[in-house]
């Protein structure tokens, strides 16, 4: 069970000595409770305290490494049970299976389409992180095989689905990548050895959250030390209830017993597994195996968890500065915006669309949309003016004096033309229309300075 802050607190020297950071024991003791300091940084506490702290302040939610080096993934190690409390850390990792039935050509075709599985948004490339290799076959030398292929042909880290001999025969092959193992649940004792001998993390399999209570502290009774949990759900709405349930005994009970990341498997006759997929990725589902590798289902899966997993204290942004679009010349309009990042993709593709080469000004705006902006006295006719006035600015890249700005902030035109000497255009309200508004504007507009 959980310390408390009290408890903690009277384990803590209680000097108020401010080394860590704190600028009491007791707010130290509170971090510590809530699970968002360590121990480590209360250097004059006792080896006794650090020791049983220690395991009072370890994330409530394990880590599991799968895979190694840049490509690693990383499932659990989460400290909130709500976004807006912090933030996520680390997106549910969505595996897509191959079977250890498939012909040569026909493994290099499926694993082709899963890297296909990959897309630039909002500046960031988005991909599916896992292939999930299925041992149909009952035929470990094959298994072993199909898994040294997969990972030769697709570079991404491993789930291996099979019987412990299967998977026995797949870690000589392909250990040292660090896979992770998912022996079925009759086998649990035996995988979780196997896994403990190899070093490498194991999915423990059982049906429901009481089911898994025992099969978990049979692995950990076996020698395993990284584990992932799969409850088996039948349906989405049992899968849904059961991540709930494990994530909120972690987090909200620091129940240690069942505190581990969980694994959902999707595929193999799973019903509306994309549904699933969709509930399980802001619920908790730390790894999800599909079958489908269908674009279609799988690139809004992908939108869906990135959108999740974005940091709620900070946007996405991008720099600020000057963009040019197509081949922007000196007499091209001039644009600006925020630099949140979806805003600056939107204005940036419907720039594009108006096939209108183009400066897109990018404001620091804490990475805020534009009107959140302008409510936040972020994006203003003073700072705006700032940006078109800078020395070795946009004024010595452009001929003209003209400057699109967004319609939901028409009302600073006037200001900005007072403070700046440039003539304002107020766009439309919406970035979608800036094709047609790029397009009808006289080339007048943008007549050199002196003209
Ligand atoms: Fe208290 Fe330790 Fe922090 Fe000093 S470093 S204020 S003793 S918790």
């Amino acid at each position: 069970m959980a310390l408390t802050a009290l408890e903690i607190y009277k384990l803590l020297p209680k000097t108020n000595c401010k080394e860590c950071g704190f600028p009491t024991c007791l707010a130290f003791a509170m971090q510590l409770a809530a699970g968002k300091a360590g121990i480590e940084k209360c250097e004059p506490a006792s080896m006794e305290a650090k020791e049983k702290l220690g395991a009072a302040s370890a994330p409530p939610l394990p880590k599991v490494t799968v895979g190694t080096g840049d490509g690693a993934i990383i499932l659990g190690d989460e400290v909130v049970l709500f976004r807006h409390e912090k933030t996520f850390y680390h997106p549910t990792a969505i595996a897509v299976s191959v079977s250890d039935t498939l012909g040569e050509e026909a493994l290099r075709e499926r694993l082709r389409g899963i890297l296909a599985l990959s897309f630039e948004r909002v500046g960031q490339m988005i991909s599916v992180d896992m292939v999930a290799v299925r041992c149909d076959s009952s035929d470990p030398a094959r298994f072993a095989r199909i898994a040294g292929g997969a990972l030769s042909g697709g570079g991404k880290p491993l789930l291996l689905q099979g019987p412990v001999a299967a998977l026995a025969a797949a870690v000589k092959e392909v250990g040292p990548s660090r896979p992770l193992l998912s022996p079925p649940p009759e086998e649990v004792e035996d995988g979780a050895r196997l896994a403990a001998s190899a070093g490498l993390p194991v999915v423990v399999k059982a049906r429901g959250v009481k089911g898994l209570e025992a099969a978990l502290a049979a692995a950990r009774a076996a020698g395993a030390k990284e584990i992932v949990a799969d409850p088996m759900p039948e349906d989405a709405g049992q899968a849904v209830a059961d991540s709930i349930c494990i994530r909120s005994l972690a987090i909200a009970h620091r129940a240690r017993e069942v505190a581990y990341p969980t694994a959902f498997d999707l595929g193999g006759g799973f019903p509306l597994p994309f549904a699933a997929a969709c509930l399980l990725v802001p619920k908790y589902g730390s790894l999800l195996v599909l079958d489908t590798a269908d674009p279609a289902e799988i690139l809004p899966l992908l939108t869906l968890r990135q959108n999740i997993f974005t940091d709620p204290q900070r946007p996405i942004q991008v720099e600020p500065g000057i963009y040019p679009i197509g081949k922007a010349t000196p007499s091209s309009p001039v644009l600006i915006t925020t630099n949140f990042s979806l805003t600056y993709f939107t204005v940036r593709s419907d720039i594009e669309a108006s096939r209108t080469p183009a400066h897109l000004l990018i404001a620091e705006c804490d990475g805020m949309s534009v009107l959140t902006a302008w409510a936040a006295g972020k994006f203003t006719a003073e700072s705006i003016a700032k940006i078109l006035g800078d020395s070795g600015g946009i004024e010595g890249q452009v001929e003209h004096r003209t400057l699109i700005l967004p319609g939901m902030v028409a009302r600073l035109s006037g200001k900005i033309e007072e403070l700046s000497g440039w003539r304002v255009l107020v766009g439309p309200q919406e970035s979608s229309a800036l094709p047609s508004y790029l397009r009808r504007l006289p080339p007048a507009a943008f007549l050199p300075a002196h003209g």
